[in-house]
């Protein structure tokens, strides 16, 4: 059982807090299997709403994928309350957004995609639905009268002890 922390750094303007909009955010990942290396090609998501009961104990799986080349079942769940927003502060760092609970799967590669939530500084709008799908987003305060924006998205996986 592995624990494997998604980190996020980005570039923010005139926003101050960047974050997953809820339990229905699909993260969506690619895995490589533990037991015989292949790595998916196809993207998978795995969302808090949507779980399946595990074989073992009363734990949940909210992913559960039959490796096609070895066919052992892997399974991961994202910890319960790992979620976290990206801020203002984070900038210019990688900061921790969710805890993934691997067994016998590590996600390889993440895409940003859409269903974040965003909200512009100086008590400006939250703009609901923002898709990162380009690697960026851009869209314009009313309340603030002026540009908002998150760039520069990079990623990577830390594995916690
Ligand atoms: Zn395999």
């Amino acid at each position: 059982m592995v624990k494997v922390a998604l980190q996020i750094k980005a570039t923010l303007e005139n926003v101050e807090e960047l974050k997953p909009s809820g339990p229905d955010f699909r993260w969506y990942l690619k895995f490589t299997c533990g037991n015989c290396g292949e790595v998916s090609e196809k993207w998978n998501y795995v969302s808090e709403s949507e779980s399946t009961p595990s074989k073992r104990g009363n734990a949940v799986n909210h992913f559960v994928s039959k490796c096609k080349l070895c066919l052992r079942e892997n399974t991961m769940t994202i910890i319960e309350d790992s979620s976290r927003s990206y801020t203002t502060d984070d900038q210019g760092k990688f900061k921790t957004l969710a805890i993934f609970d691997c067994r016998g799967i590590e996600p390889s590669d993440f895409s940003a995609r859409e269903g974040w939530v965003a909200k512009a500084i100086d008590g400006g709008k939250e703009f609901k639905d923002v898709d990162l799908s380009e690697g960026e987003w851009a869209d314009y305060c009313e309340k603030i009268a002026n540009p908002v924006g998150i760039y520069e998205i990079e990623h990577r996986f830390e594995k916690i002890k």
